[in-house]
């Protein structure tokens, strides 16, 4: 006889981000390690975006209908909060120095932050869009998974329309008819994507590109020493452990 398998607590995430309703499970022992490697501060963002993918597609319950790697990176870090929240804590705590100027000098009080996890959600900006009209044509665009928001980070300024419309284009509808950008080489799409008005780059770029929806965790606090009014905001798991 071998040992009972004790199940962990699982739950289920329906989102609009996602075709598929996603089942979780509960962080196992074995992760520890690699958890500790997230709100460690002194972990390349690299290597906490590598951890945070491994811990997530571990506790995903249906990997066939969901694939880690294909997950928005917003959806990706609210499950890794999700996840947490029924492992460990719902809470996080975060240890912060006040930063307000005294005369010449900095306040410097420690203040521990305490996040409720609970509440972040995912922001989306009221402008935004995923599916943009060209003369008559909606071009339909996918969300950057994690290692594409790192690579675009890493890009910064030099983000351009026709890079945004290469890599997250993914088909073209008129009515009925569907043109899958996969069915195409490169050098057919660049020139496509060049062919392409000002408006619906610009288009593109504001209401896609610029405003992505991402997670918000929003803390205000009051500095007890010299009573200045505080307010955290961060929009992706990094910031939260940098
Ligand atoms: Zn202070």
């Amino acid at each position: 006889m071998s040992l009972p398998s004790i199940p962990l607590t699982q739950r289920t995430w329906e989102t609009e981000f996602c075709k598929k309703p996603i089942v979780y499970k509960a962080f196992n022992i074995g992760l520890q390690s690699i958890l500790l490697q997230v709100s460690d501060k002194n972990t390349p963002a690299k290597d906490r975006i590598d951890a945070i993918r491994q811990i997530v597609g571990e506790c995903i319950v249906n990997k066939d209908e969901i694939d880690v790697n294909e997950l928005p990176s917003f959806v990706l870090e609210l499950l890794f909060i999700k996840i947490r929240c029924i492992s460990v804590s719902d809470e996080v705590r975060l240890n912060f120095k006040c930063t307000n100027e005294i005369g010449n000098k900095s306040c410097g009080t420690p203040i521990e932050v305490v996040i409720d996890l609970e509440t972040v959600d995912i922001n989306v900006d009221a402008e935004h869009k995923s599916v943009i009209d060209a003369g008559g044509f909606k071009l339909h665009l996918k969300y950057p998974t994690i290692q594409m928001a790192a690579d675009l980070a890493d890009l910064g300024d030099g983000v351009t329309a026709e890079h945004v419309i290469k890599e997250f284009l993914v088909y073209i509808t008129q009515g009925e008819e569907v043109w899958q950008m996969s069915d195409f080489g490169n050098e057919e799409k660049l020139e496509w994507v060049q062919g392409l008005g000002l408006d619906v780059q610009i288009d593109i770029m504001k209401n896609f590109f610029v405003n992505l929806p991402s997670i918000k965790i929003v803390k205000e606090f009051k500095c007890v020493t010299c009573g200045y009014d505080h307010k955290l905001e961060f929009n992706n798991l990094n910031q939260v452990f940098m």
